[in-house]
């Protein structure tokens, strides 16, 4: 071997080899206990050679981690940060310091999942259960989810919501004030057409009463700041039988009355200024809240309140859990991944202030904005906003140019209107030398009014009518109150982690979710003031880094996916597949194909899909899977020669639900082309295909791809996320744009799926990063080794346990299902309590019961190394013994530790122990236990018990007070 250069040493990078869990060695030894010579001869007897893809990804090679880094931090100098004024519904806020580095930046709260396992999210759901106790304060409603996608979203759902519950009003109108934000507008618009929904945006005053309307939308206050007493709105609204939804902002929220208290049925709005950053658009957690009346109507994930085992209180997502998996097209919803690590920081901003430090802020803001309009009238600008609470617009004229340059070269982004409209939002950041600047940018003159003789003369809140005043009358909770010191802060914030299994404690080999390695490298870029503190309406020529890099991700997935266009909007998964389905029906319009409106789905896809078909104004027809678990071909072309006239196209995920690469899915893709359809693959599993073959490439027209999963965006315990879509040359013309922010490439008027360009962009370098880390050939070998590990396990537990699918050679993608009904059958130990078991081993669950009832789907990822997979199946194989022993009567049939799983420590360390097996099998049933326990908080939760007392704020005073003496 020739003696490497010293290039070669410099840019030498192991990363490839600390994301993939299975040492290069071990991932030989592996392959050979499958009986294969090598890993390639494993995929090569595993994938379809149909669908390989010939030739490689074209990326550069793997870099290090330092020059990644460096990469990044250039282009991230690219991005101006100025002075942001520009709101419209994101502001400027600081983060508590000790929330960014203890939450956003701490792996133990942004790698845990969506809260499907009650026992190990208990610290997640508490802070979640917080955050809707906080938006129903703030609000004054009686019910809040926890967490909405964006305020756009919010809106558009609240608005399906209204449809759905207004049954004294079945008109199909909806009537949208002018002065909502216009992003949130044009998402509205977007949603209610393809839904057969009439928006009228006008004059409220002017349009409810006199328009029959199901519903309609109000903005408090409105877009350019004016302040509405929008009660006697909402009055005239139910006098004609009109239920109104409230797009709040959640600061004004704290110094003006709650909707609620004025008659509202719906409030949404943005809790991105309590201390989330901008991030060029997100990501942020939306908010909504209803009516109880409504709750079984809500979209979304509500946490309830429920009990465990022993009958202590115990939190769980309530009623909506499985929402789309139970109710398919019937969904209220189709958000599965939603914003929870946003939502969370929010709320810990809100109890690290107080009621009162909360009162503080948004008071100082409105006094500023008093004394800013002050001055301005003293400079001769009347503001056309007579009440406000941080934000005036003027009619400047001729003078809207010359102010705008001056604000530019003073660093300053105001809001644009038009030609001589111009606004102005402040924020928590805002001082009282920010005021004189503007001033000076307005006026032209240096000598402007002193803020402290303004101050002087200012009384009350002029900007805030009488009527609407509100006092501290929220987050009277403890939970608002006890932690106002920073060390009592931090320590809450850590109780709350300590109880929850994340991916810095175990392997989370949830099927379907690829819950794989976010690096800290990856991770860093976020919280850079150039990629945090961008609004999302900066002009261009100061985003010149985020658009570089955006193209630079566009090309990487681009390679990756083999499509030719790629649309960064979708914020979810699920927001993905809506955008992709309008790009198809846009599609089939554009050809005057307008009846194609038929959507085919095998029996076995994910809720989402056909919920997200019902969004986009489809009909879904089911296609049947045969006993293998793959589509049956017959009956799919039965359906789509029945459907050859209106067939839109067909959904499937690739592999398969079932963890299998179903060889038919190239003549699939022929069929539904045949018959005028297109052809729409779920992304969810890229995991297994990066680098081997590419949906663009084997025939598929437009998929999603969820950075989440596949491309290492961490999953925060519930969001966020990112759905881009990648789309054939033929689709790219119907791509999501922006009415603000117009995405180049595509027209002005196209639909708008999210209220920014790009979505939750700030958390786009994650992905950037994981590409440029790994390489092309660095991303094949992962998807390689996820392959491997997947057979792995399989291979492992067969002779312990079924395994429900396989391929043609016998072999699984990169998930396996384990099928547990015989074994129930035989023993009556369920799924359920194998996943509750698991925990006393230390586990997160796998994905139980889908996509088929009774199983558990277990996908490990490249990133977990061989000793995690044997510590994983070790885990399994010990609890099939233990059930053999209840099936043998060696165990008690009712009193064994598979249904009394988990254990907690208060139930171990009681005096009273009366059970027929032993505390030491309870507690610590392998030896490596001793090393490293994870003791679960609370026994197993009753799901029933929460449904059926639906309770979903944080637990009374006395209660709280009670439960953490
Ligand atoms: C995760 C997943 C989705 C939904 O993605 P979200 O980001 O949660 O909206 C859709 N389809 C499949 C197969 C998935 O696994």
């Amino acid at each position: 071997m020739s003696r490497p250069s010293l290039f070669e040493l410099e840019n030498h990078s192991d990363f490839i080899q600390r994301h993939i869990g299975p040492t290069v060695k071990q991932q030989q030894e592996m392959a050979q206990t499958l009986g294969y010579d090598s890993l390639d001869a494993l995929i090569d007897d595993t994938v379809p050679a149909a669908i390989r893809r010939t030739v490689p990804m074209d990326l550069p090679g793997a870099q290090t981690e330092q020059n990644v880094l460096a990469r990044l931090k250039a282009l991230a100098g690219q991005n101006v940060i100025n002075k942001s004024y520009i709101g419209t519904g994101y502001n400027n806020t600081y983060t508590p310091p000790v929330v960014q580095r203890n939450v956003l930046e701490n792996p133990g709260w942004y790698t845990a999942y969506t809260p499907y396992q009650p026992e190990i999210s208990q610290g997640r759901l508490e802070a979640l259960l917080s955050y809707q106790q906080m938006v129903m304060d703030l609000t004054g409603m009686d019910l809040a989810n926890a967490s909405m996608l964006d305020e756009g979203t919010a809106a558009a759902e609240a608005m399906t919501l209204l449809q759905r519950v207004n049954k004294k009003n079945r008109s199909n109108v909806f009537i949208v004030a002018e002065d909502c934000h216009p992003q949130t507008v044009a998402v509205v618009q977007t949603r209610a057409e393809v839904l057969d929904i009439e928006i009228l945006v006008g004059n409220p005053d002017e349009l409810l009463g006199e328009t029959e309307a199901f519903g309609a939308l109000l903005q408090y206050p409105g877009t350019h700041g004016h302040l509405h007493d929008i009660e006697p709105l909402i009055e005239k609204a139910h006098a004609a039988k009109t239920l109104v939804t409230v797009a709040a902002d959640i600061m004004a929220l704290l110094m003006v009355k709650a909707p609620g208290q004025l008659g509202a049925d719906v409030v949404v709005g943005n809790s991105q200024r309590f201390g989330v950053p901008m991030g060029f658009g997100g990501p942020h957690a939306a908010f909504f809240a209803t009516r109880d009346a409504y709750k079984r109507s809500t979209p979304g994930r509500i946490i309830g309140v429920s009990i465990d085992r022993r009958g202590n209180q115990a939190l769980r997502m309530a009623m909506q859990t499985r929402e789309q998996h139970i109710r398919r097209e019937k969904a209220t919803s189709n958000i599965c991944t939603a914003q929870a690590l946003l939502a969370i920081m929010a709320t810990f901003y809100a109890m690290y202030h107080g009621p009162d430090g909360l009162r503080v802020i948004a008071s100082r803001i409105q006094r500023l904005a008093a004394i800013f309009a002050a001055g301005m009238n003293e400079l001769g600008y009347k503001a056309d906003n007579t009440h406000y609470f941080d934000t005036l617009t003027f009619t400047v004229g001729d003078d809207a140019q010359a102010i705008t340059d001056r604000a530019l070269a003073a660093g300053i982004n105001l809001r644009i209107d038009s030609d001589s409209r111009l606004g102005v939002s402040l924020d928590e950041t805002t001082t009282a030398e920010d005021i004189e600047q503007l001033w000076r940018v307005f006026s032209g003159q240096q000598d402007v009014p002193s803020t402290a003789a303004l101050d002087a003369g200012i009384e009350g809140h002029p900007g805030i009518p009488a009527a609407l005043a509100r006092e501290v009358d929220y987050l009277q909770h403890p939970l608002f109150n006890d932690y106002h010191s920073e060390t009592e802060m931090l320590r809450y914030m850590r109780y709350l982690e300590d109880k929850d299994i994340a991916l810095n404690r175990a392997m989370i080999p949830l099927g379907s979710c690829t819950m794989k390695l976010n690096a800290t490298t990856e991770m860093i870029p976020v919280t850079w003031p150039e990629f945090a503190n961008l609004h999302p309406f900066a002009p261009s020529e100061q985003t010149k880094g985020y658009q570089a890099m955006l193209a630079e991700l566009d090309h990487m997935l681009l390679e990756a996916t083999g499509y030719d266009a790629i649309s960064m909007q979708p914020n979810s998964g699920a927001q993905g597949e809506y955008a992709g389905l309008l790009a198809i029906m846009r599609y089939h319009q554009s050809r005057d194909d307008h009846q194609r409106n038929v959507c085919l789905i095998p029996s076995s896809a994910h809720g989402t899909n056909p919920a997200s078909a019902a969004l986009a104004g489809m009909k879904v027809v089911i296609v049947e899977c045969d006993d293998n678990g793959n589509i049956d071909m017959e009956d799919l072309k039965t359906k789509a020669e029945r459907h050859t006239d209106d067939l839109a196209c067909i959904m499937v995920t690739y592999p398969s639900t079932h963890g299998v690469f179903e060889e038919s899915i190239i003549e699939l893709c022929d069929v539904v082309h045949q018959h005028g359809g297109q052809v729409y693959v779920d992304g969810a599993n890229l995991n297994a295909l990066v680098g081997i073959a590419a949906p663009g490439k084997f025939g598929a027209d437009v998929s999603h791809l969820n950075l989440h999963k596949t491309f290492c965006i961490p999953h925060g315990g519930g969001g966020p996320g990112m759905g881009p879509i990648g789309v054939g040359a033929h689709l790219q013309p119907f791509l999501p744009s922006n009415p603000v922010s117009p995405v180049p490439g595509v027209a002005e008027s196209n639909d708008v799926v999210s209220a920014a360009p790009y979505g939750s962009a700030s958390i786009l370098p994650i992905s950037w990063a994981y590409i440029a880390l790994m390489g092309g050939d660095g991303l094949a070998q992962a998807t390689k080794v996820a392959i491997l590990s997947a057979n792995y396990i399989a291979h492992r537990l067969k002779d312990h346990y079924p395994i429900l699918y396989t391929g043609t050679t016998g072999n699984v993608a990169h998930e396996c299902i384990v099928d547990i009904r015989p074994i129930k059958e035989a023993s009556g130990v369920s799924e359920e309590d194998i996943a509750k078991r698991l925990i006393d081993f230390g586990f997160h669950a796998p994905t139980m019961s889908f996509p088929v009832a009774g199983t558990l789907m277990v996908e490990p990822t490249e990133s977990e190394s061989q000793f995690e997979l044997d510590r994983f199946c070790d885990a399994l194989i010990a609890i099939k013994s233990e059930i053999n022993k209840v099936q043998a009567g060696e165990l008690d049939a009712q009193d064994n530790p598979l249904a009394n799983a988990p254990h907690t420590l208060a139930d171990v360390a009681n005096s009273e122990w009366n059970h027929p097996y032993s505390r030491e099998l309870a507690a610590y049933p392998v030896e490596s236990l001793r090393r490293y326990k994870y003791w679960a908080p609370v026994n197993r939760v009753d799901n029933v018990y929460g449904d059926r007392n639906l309770f979903c704020a944080c637990p009374a005073i006395d209660s709280y007070r009670e439960e953490n003496a």
